[in-house]
């Protein structure tokens, strides 16, 4: 079994039930719909075919949606085929409705002609190609390329140093996130967060028009990369953003960035997605280059919970090989568990004492596994931050709650009902290890449970033999 888990987005080459299929089998254990990207109609039926393919894996299935946000994007190309922008040649990005050409290159949103000024930087395609502004004015953007490439529709749009009067929380986020709120989706991401208060806005939103899923923060701004502490207390999980993170900061400093916010996401108890390039060569070539299976590596040991495939999985030429990859690279990453960092968790509460306990003896070879009772995950969360070295099992009554168990580092969850008392739990979680685990009766394990069966209550460690009474 793998710890770290996968996330896979999806797109034209990932796109029916035999792919998702063979994408589940090489351990993809969440999808990821990117919303920039397709009607709302179109991802929900994506959100059926995927519920029904997973129905005949025993593990959870997670679906991710994640928001556009404020992103600019360029326009719909009349033909879905790039063009090619050369070196020292001139273009034009507009608001007209044109065809998409190495001239004229439709904007998907109207208003950036008047936001621009004459020597403006503009980046394409989170920076892989560079324009210059020539002139502007309310229709037209005149560029010189400073740096060439072949532009695909829809790809992305930064202008590092001039500021966007852009909220983060834009109408279109909050129409998608009025549908995906009532539908079978396991986590939100939002995309360019700046502060906490961005993510307490979307999660009341939610609670006004559905329910509150929780809430992936997009790390892509140095504005978020310097409120991070503030944004870690309200947002459920964070994504290293690499993509943009890349553009909107010197694309020098993200490895820095990076390790510092897994080390800031494990003191919160937060799970972390390294995101973006981790395999890009294989959007085109059927093997990575060593610098990417090595960044893979190194993302787990530095304490990434989740590597997230993109390009590679949605457009790319080789969706399954770059997912078997990934795999590969996790396992024998993890093979190596001395290059894993002990990373700085939380020592507050009875639970934080508890967890951080159980992990320390887990570490003792003595147990096969640490079996975790939780209602709402926290507790198995916290847990898989403190890296023990045994499995981790986490029984829960809540089928929400085993289904977003998908992102989280090391979990294998089932589905466990809650029982009237202590005994009754654990000989029911008992039952359903044994059964679906390949533990066996009187197998020494640790406990991590709550005596108030209820959410937050978490005050029981316990060694306990599997099959034997709780007290
Ligand atoms: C990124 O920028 O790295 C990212 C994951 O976001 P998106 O794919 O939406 O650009």
């Amino acid at each position: 079994m793998k710890h770290t888990k996968i996330i896979a987005t999806l797109g034209p080459s990932l796109n029916s039930s035999t792919k998702l299929k063979k994408a589940l089998d090489q351990g993809v254990n969440v999808f990821r719909l990117n919303f920039s990207h397709g009607s709302i109609e179109d991802h929900l039926n994506t959100v059926s075919m995927i519920r029904s393919v997973a129905k005949t894996y025993k593990r959870p299935v997670g679906i991710l949606a994640d928001m556009p946000g404020p992103k600019i994007r360029i326009g719909v190309f009349a033909k879905n085929e790039p063009v090619y922008l050369a070196r020292n040649a001139t273009c034009t990005l507009t608001n007209r409705k044109v065809p998409g050409s190495s001239e004229e290159i439709p904007l998907g949103y109207d208003k950036l002609p008047s936001m621009v000024k004459k020597g403006d930087q503009i980046l394409l395609a989170d920076g892989m190609m560079e324009l210059k502004v020539l002139s502007s004015n309310s229709k037209d953007i005149q560029c010189k390329v400073v740096v060439g490439g072949e532009l695909r529709q829809r790809k992305g749009i930064n202008i590092p140093n001039r500021y966007m009067p852009i909220s983060p929380f834009t109408e279109r986020d909050r129409e998608i996130l009025k549908v995906v709120s009532q539908s079978d989706i396991d986590y939100v991401a939002l995309s360019f967060v700046q502060k906490a208060s961005d993510i307490v806005k979307a999660k009341s939103w939610m609670k006004k028009y559905g329910r509150v899923l929780p809430i992936i923060a997009k790390i892509e701004k140095p504005q978020a990369v310097a409120e991070i502490d503030e944004i870690l207390k309200v947002t459920d999980a964070i994504m290293i953003a690499r993509g943009d993170l890349g553009v909107e900061v010197p694309s020098s400093q993200v490895p820095v960035i990076q390790k510092q916010l897994i080390l800031k996401a494990a003191m919160h108890s937060k799970p972390v997605i390294t995101a973006t390039q981790m395999l890009e060569s294989m959007t085109f070539n059927p093997r990575p280059t060593r610098a990417e299976s090595t960044d893979v590596a190194n993302a787990i040991w530095d304490g990434t919970d989740t590597v997230m495939l993109s390009g590679e999985t949605a457009m790319g030429k080789y969706p399954i090989a770059a997912i078997k990859m990934m795999s590969s690279i996790i396992k024998n990453a993890e093979s190596n568990p001395a290059f894993l960092q002990d990373m700085p968790v939380p020592l507050h509460s009875d639970a934080d004492h508890i967890i951080h306990a159980a992990s320390t003896i887990s570490k003792s070879d003595a147990y096969k596994a640490v079996i975790v009772y939780t209602e709402s995950g926290k507790t198995a969360i916290s847990l898989s931050k403190t890296r023990p070295r045994v499995p981790i099992y986490a029984l829960t009554p809540s089928f929400e709650t085993y289904r977003r168990m998908s992102l989280i580092w090391g979990v294998k969850a089932f589905v466990s009902p809650k029982g009237k008392n202590v005994d009754e739990l654990f000989a029911i979680g008992d039952k359903n290890l044994i059964q679906h685990t390949s533990l066996k009766k009187k197998d020494p394990v640790i406990v991590v449970a709550g005596t108030g069966l209820s959410s937050g209550a978490t005050n029981i460690l316990k060694i306990h033999h599997l099959g034997e009474s709780a007290s």
